[in-house]
């Protein structure tokens, strides 16, 4: 295994150094796994005026998988766009062509109290949302800005081709495989002809996984669903812009951002795995954060890129632990609790594994 491991910005470092220690534990006991470290973000301008540097980009394309910690910070802000911590990111995802996110939404009952929704609604929740990430009317042309019948018009234009939508169906329908056998494509097909056609290619698709039971649903349904009664949901797929929306929403469902990993996926499962939060710089730098969601991470390249399930079900198992130890970071702390550092959470994990 040939790992490039980004740290980036704000609390990247200590979040990725608590997963680099879940690593290292599995080399001690004989795994093969090669790491190597490069700057992204404010921390790849910083050092090579780039925020995705050439070697850096070059040392991803060579990896198998790529674990990322967070970009950003109020440091990098007035720079020039093309200079953004958060270019660094888009280009990465695009440049390896990682076109499926996965993003699951789930809950330890122990942690249903910081949802803002009823416990009963919450607890125990487990979705994996899968969004199409490199196409649709983020990158549709034509696009642009311009004056029409004296007054100025915006437009974009929301484009899928079959076999985008062929490919993306193909990992959702893998990933609904190995979960509960229930896919939901949730699209907005009344409305719209690139959903018409969505739809179609997704029951095309359907044919060959004849064991998933799929359903369809408008985008305006899907949102009002998740906040009614998510439980209904295992495995979603979506297209950017629908996907952009339901993934966040799902995401605050659990009510602890620092929880919750994510994966992108290519067409090989090559991956890049990174937490959903952000470089959290009000906390950086503390030995404060959360590092689960990073560790979490993790258990999601051995399940998707490694197809190690046995390691990634350990992985797991053990987050479950600590959190039913009681152990918590301030983020999901809650009185009674044992309050833990970020690195006090990794040697934790370490501990359980
Ligand atoms: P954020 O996710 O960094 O932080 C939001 C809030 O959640 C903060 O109060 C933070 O302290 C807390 N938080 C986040 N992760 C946490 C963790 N692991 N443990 C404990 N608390 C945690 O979002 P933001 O404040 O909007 O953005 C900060 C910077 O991060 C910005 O520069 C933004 O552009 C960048 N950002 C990067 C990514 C990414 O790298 N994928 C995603 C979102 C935002």
């Amino acid at each position: 295994m040939k790992l490039a491991i980004l740290p980036g910005d704000g609390i990247g470092p200590e979040i990725v150094a608590q997963a680099v220690k879940v690593l290292n534990l599995l080399k001690s006991e004989g795994a093969a796994i090669e790491m190597e470290t490069a700057p992204i973000g404010g921390a790849g301008y910083d050092a090579a005026g780039d925020p995705l540097p050439e070697a850096t980009l070059k040392l991803a394309r060579e990896a198998d998988a790529v674990l990322l910690g967070a970009v950003g910070g109020p440091r990098y802000d007035a720079l020039d766009r093309p200079l953004r911590p958060e270019r660094g990111l888009l280009r990465i995802r695009k440049e390896l062509n990682l076109f499926a996110n996965l993003r699951p939404a789930l809950l330890y009952p122990e942690l249903a109290g910081a949802s803002s929704l009823k416990p009963e609604v919450v607890s125990g929740l487990d979705i994996m949302i899968v969004r199409e990430l490199t196409g649709d009317v983020y990158f549709g042309q034509p696009r642009g800005i311009e004056v029409r019948n004296g007054e100025r018009v915006g437009f974009n234009t929301m484009l899928y081709s079959e076999s985008e939508v062929r490919r993306v169906a193909r990992v959702a329908f893998g990933i609904a495989m190995k979960r509960g056998k229930k896919l939901c494509s949730v699209e907005k097909a009344n409305v719209l002809e690139c959903s018409e056609l969505w739809k179609a290619v997704m029951i095309e698709v359907s044919r060959d996984y004849p064991e998933i039971e799929l359903c369809h649903m408008y985008v305006d349904n899907a949102a009002m669903q998740m906040i009614k009664w998510p439980k209904q949901f295992d495995t979603i797929v979506t297209g950017n812009l629908f996907g952009d929306i339901l993934s966040d929403a799902a995401s605050m469902l659990s009510g602890s951002i620092g929880m919750l990993p994510s994966a992108s996926l290519d067409e090989h499962n090559k991956g890049m795995y990174e937490p959903i939060h952000g470089s959290a710089p009000d906390i950086a730098g503390r030995n404060l954060a959360n590092p689960l969601a990073t560790i979490l991470s993790l258990a999601m390249m051995y399940r998707y890129t490694f197809a190690d399930i046995a390691t990634a079900d350990r992985i797991e198992n053990a987050v479950k632990k600590v959190i039913a130890q009681g152990y918590r970071t301030v983020d999901i702390f809650t009185e009674g609790a044992q309050k833990v550092s970020c690195s006090e959470m990794g040697d934790a994990v370490v501990k359980a594994m």
